[in-house]
Order: structure tokens, then C-alpha cells, then sequence
């Protein structure tokens, strides 16, 4: 199994990170979770695209986690030579987002039926709402769902993926929880998304100190994986974005707390799960 962080970044655009959004390889295929800001892009780097997605999963509805949907559904779409409908799993109102995303592509939609004679059909989804338990199992590969803490958002989920023995956690934003404790047990890579804590009390501007309260320090992070034994902790969706030369701070601060691996994520990085 092979996991690839697509987007590093939070909702602020940053030259170097796109938005919140992770590809696993596996035997099933491309699985993404999140898609934000520029994940396309960074597909295409990485060797994929929409058509080759065999499952999109939604960790919940916060913009920067669902911000490129629209262009998924049209890439996929308009890429293809047959009706391939995008698989979708998500919290309860990942079904009425879908349907709004594709009412708000209407026109554009129109535009290409009515310009290509042989592209006949609209774009299509299969969406599932998921709460608690196994959501998707093919060929060895089993994703499980449990509900996060990102409240007042809500409803959220994490999501394991498990292949033969090897374990990823894809936690979401959330902070410590039950939930993400029973995803995370003895998962090979759990990863989470984090705030620093310390730099957004010195900021003190209220709209980014309002993030503190639902989301996991690098501090919590290290601790959820101490508790349920992780090997690599691998730390996302970086608030505020790490400047050059401070990355050894964050994987100190969540060092302090976890003695397995601690890994900055960057755009295109590359794990290979269990080597
Ligand atoms: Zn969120
Ligand atoms: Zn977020």
C-alpha cells in the first residue's frame, strides 16, 4: 500500500501546499480522501487523475476538504468514454453536497453535451453516507468509518484502511476522541491533521485562535498516537503553514510526546506503508 499526501495545506492558500487531500494505492485501486484546493494537480503529479479514482471518501463537509469536488466530477466526466460514475463516501450530507455541486455545474454541463456528439451522458455519482463501521471491501482491501470530533461541526469521520496487515488512519480534523482512538489502534501511519498551538496563541487574532477549539495541537496528535501504538505519525494540513527551517520544531514538539516516527507532510509526499 502506498500513500501519497496530494495536499499538505489548510483552507490559507499557500504557494507550496495545496488543500487538505490524501491518495492511497492500493490493491483496489486510487482511493482519495479530501479533495481541497488543487488536488487535480497534484494527482496528475502523482500519476492519477479523476477518471482513475476508484473511490472518493470525504472526511466531512468543511470547504477546504471539499473545495475541488466540482472538478473531480467534471474531469472524470468530461474525460470520459463512458458513463463512470464517481463512487463517493461521507458523512451524513456528503449526499446533498453532491447534488448541489452538480446543480451548480448545470450550465457548464449543458455547454459540453451540446458541443461533443459523442459525450451522451451527465456526469454521475454513487454516494453513500457513512457513520460507524466497514464502508467499502475489495480485492483485500477494507475501509472502516468511525465518527471524529470536530464539533460544532457535524456529523465527522476517520477513515482506516487496512491491506493484509498493513494499517492507515486517515483521521480528519478532529481533536482527541474515541472514535479516532479505535481507527488508530496499531495502525502503521495515522495521519492528522494538526495546528500549532503555541504560534496561534502568540498571533492572538481571534478568527485563527476560533481553530483551537476543534481541532488537534502537533502535542494531542502525538499523544493519540502514543496511546493506540501508531508506528509513523505522519502530521497534515499544517496551521499555520511551517516556515522554511521550523519544520524540526513540529516534529519535535509532537517527539516529546511519541517515541514512534513523526513525519512533516509536503506536498507529493511519498510512503510506502510497511517497508
Ligand atoms: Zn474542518
Ligand atoms: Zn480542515
Amino acid at each position: 500500500m502506498q500513500l501519497i499526501i496530494l495536499g499538505s495545506g489548510s483552507p490559507l492558500p499557500d504557494a507550496h501546499r495545496a488543500g487538505p487531500s490524501t491518495l492511497v494505492r492500493c490493491a483496489a485501486g486510487d482511493l482519495l480522501f479530501d479533495c481541497g484546493r488543487g488536488v487535480l494537480m497534484r494527482a496528475a503529479a502523482a500519476g492519477s487523475a479523476a477518471g482513475a479514482l476508484r473511490a472518493l471518501f470525504l472526511t466531512h463537509l468543511h470547504s477546504d476538504h471539499t473545495t475541488d469536488l466540482n472538478d473531480i466530477i467534471t474531469m472524470r466526466w468530461a474525460m470520459s468514454f463512458q458513463p463512470t460514475p464517481l463512487t463517493v463516501f461521507g458523512p451524513v450530507g456528503a449526499a446533498s453536497l453532491v447534488e448541489a455541486t452538480e446543480a451548480m455545474l448545470e450550465t457548464d454541463i449543458g455547454y459540453r453535451l451540446a458541443h461533443h456528439d459523442d459525450l451522451t451522458w451527465q456526469p454521475g455519482t454513487q454516494v453513500t453516507e457513512v457513520e460507524h463501521g466497514v464502508v467499502f471491501e475489495e480485492s483485500g482491501v477494507r475501509v472502516t468509518a468511525a465518527p471524529t470530533d470536530h464539533a460544532p461541526v457535524h456529523p465527522t469521520v476517520g477513515f482506516r484502511i487496512e491491506e493484509g496487515s498493513q494499517t492507515v488512519v486517515i483521521a480528519g480534523d478532529t481533536v482527541p476522541c474515541a472514535g479516532l482512538d479505535e481507527l488508530s489502534d496499531g495502525a502503521d501511519v495515522l495521519v492528522h491533521t494538526v495546528v500549532r498551538r503555541d504560534i496561534i496563541e502568540q498571533i492572538g487574532l481571534p478568527r485563527l485562535t476560533d481553530v483551537l477549539d476543534y481541532h488537534s495541537s502537533v502535542e494531542d496528535a502525538a499523544r493519540t498516537a502514543a496511546r493506540n501504538h501508531v508506528g509513523t505519525l505522519l502530521l497534515t494540513h499544517l496551521v499555520p503553514a511551517p516556515s522554511p527551517g521550523s519544520e524540526e520544531e513540529w516534529t519535535a514538539l509532537a517527539a516529546a510526546q511519541f517515541d514512534g516516527k513523526v513525519v512533516l507532510a509536503a506536498d507529493l509526499l511519498t510512503v510506502e506503508v510497511g517497508s
